[in-house]
């Protein structure tokens, strides 16, 4: 993409009423626009990043068979009266509002009601199960806190995954799967080694939920980790019970800040029976299904992965995530020379499928810098009067900052 089309620019400013760093910066480098108090549109940048996010979670959970859909935003109240989560004073963050036509509708907060009623209309048998079914959805919360910037939105993109088992056994098998798949998520994403497994309140039919919670000072959430089994304990679940039940000892926890990315939940029956999802088992009797709900906030990974990779300049992103892989910054000025030079690289890296912002702007070298540190593509090359004199161009690793002098044929060998 040429830089002098991207309608975006970059700022000196974030706007004064954002707090977090996360949005500062991605509003800055014109990657987010902040709409309202944790509503946030995504510009060009912006959505290549998320879009990338999103396709790694889409592989790894194709990856253990999950097969994807999309469920509708707009939710059915009587599905959900008969869970008991309709009510304001059980569920406290819903938007409501009314059709013209009479009766109330609500934003979808989550989906197991309604994914339970679909199944209800597909599952029949033993035969039909076990079944695994996500998608990508903006969700809808009232959200009191909104100090995280795009971590807490009150719209906000959510892969949802959904399982649907015969037994705890079989359900139980399926967890673990989808906890290495969720491992290998935020490996993918340079987090794995900062997000730790973390056991938490809210798991049915099983002592803890596991939550996916992410080391970071920005972190809403204080976890008590365990740097040697590589596994924690959120704070509100920390007990001397459970940690005996867990085999951990508070002498080896270290409390730290984090912030939830995922988690995965054992629903059981919480669901299937009161909605009536039930198979026919090989013996002729009638079951519920056993379910589980796997939840990643591919918009909060993003704000995640802003508060960590970044600098005093800007944002660093990781090459697995990162909107382009090499930003291409010319300092032609008005030499034809160069100008050509610099079209030439750009058409052939572009040809060769690599992802190139190329800065052909007609601005001074200081200000192209500036820029294009504060968005934080993974590599700059620079094409300057040195390209022209003796076939060298200057690659710059941003992460490091390490220089070094390349030829062309080096550039297009990587
Ligand atoms: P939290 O405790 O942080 O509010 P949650 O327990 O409400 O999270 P879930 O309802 O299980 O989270 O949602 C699944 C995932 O969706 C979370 O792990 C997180 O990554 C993401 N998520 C939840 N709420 C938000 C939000 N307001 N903005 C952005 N992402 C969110
Ligand atoms: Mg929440």
């Amino acid at each position: 993409m040429r830089q002098s089309q991207l309608f975006t620019r970059t700022r000196r400013d974030a706007p004064k009423d954002e707090e977090a760093k996360n949005a500062q910066l991605l509003i800055r480098a014109g990657f987010v626009h902040k709409e309202m108090a944790g509503v946030y549109t995504y510009l060009p940048l912006g959505l290549r990043v998320l879009n990338n996010i999103v396709q790694i979670i889409r592989e790894e959970m194709n990856a253990i068979g999950g097969q994807e859909m999309v469920l509708t935003a707009l939710q059915d109240k009587k599905l959900w009266e008969k869970t008991d989560r309709w009510d304001d004073k059980k569920v406290d963050n819903w938007f409501k509002t009314e059709f013209k036509s009479g009766g109330e509708t609500g934003l979808g907060i989550t989906h197991e009601e309604p994914i339970t009623r679909v199944m209800s209309e597909h599952i029949a048998s033993y035969r039909d199960l076990p079944v695994y079914a996500y998608q990508f959805q903006n969700k809808f919360r009232n959200e009191l806190r909104a100090k995280s910037g795009i971590m807490r939105g009150k719209e906000f993109l959510m892969k949802d995954l959904y399982s649907f088992a015969k037994n705890e056994e079989e359900h139980q098998v399926f967890f673990e799967k989808a906890r290495e798949a969720y491992k290998t998520v935020f490996a993918r994403m340079g987090i794995g080694d900062r997000t730790y497994v973390t056991f938490a309140s809210g798991g049915m039919f099983s002592a803890f939920s596991e939550e996916f919670q992410t080391v970071s000072d920005a972190g809403e959430d204080t976890i008590f980790v365990d740097e040697e089994k590589k596994i924690a304990v959120n704070k509100e679940v920390l007990t001397d019970e459970n940690l005996a039940t867990l085999g951990l000892e508070r002498g080896n926890l270290v409390e730290k800040k984090s912030i939830e990315a995922g988690n995965i939940f054992t629903l059981g029956t919480r669901f299937s029976e009161p909605l009536g999802l039930t198979y026919m088992a090989e013996d002729g009797t009638k079951q519920p299904v056993v379910m589980g709900s796997y939840g990643i906030g591919p918009t909060r990974l993003m704000g995640i992965i802003a508060e960590l990779f970044s600098d005093e300049k800007g944002l660093v992103w990781p090459e697995a995530v990162a909107p382009f892989q090499y930003h291409l910054v010319s300092l032609a000025g008005t030499d034809a020379g160069i100008t050509s030079i610099a079209d030439e690289l750009y058409a052939e890296l572009t040809l060769k499928g690599i992802s190139v912002l190329y800065d052909d702007r007609d601005a001074r070298a200081g200000e192209k810098f500036a820029d294009s540190d504060l968005m934080g593509m993974p590599y700059r090359i620079v094409v300057g009067r040195d390209a022209l004199a003796t076939g060298e161009y200057e690659l710059v690793h941003r992460a490091t900052g390490e220089v070094s002098k390349v030829s062309k044929e080096d550039i297009l060998k990587r």
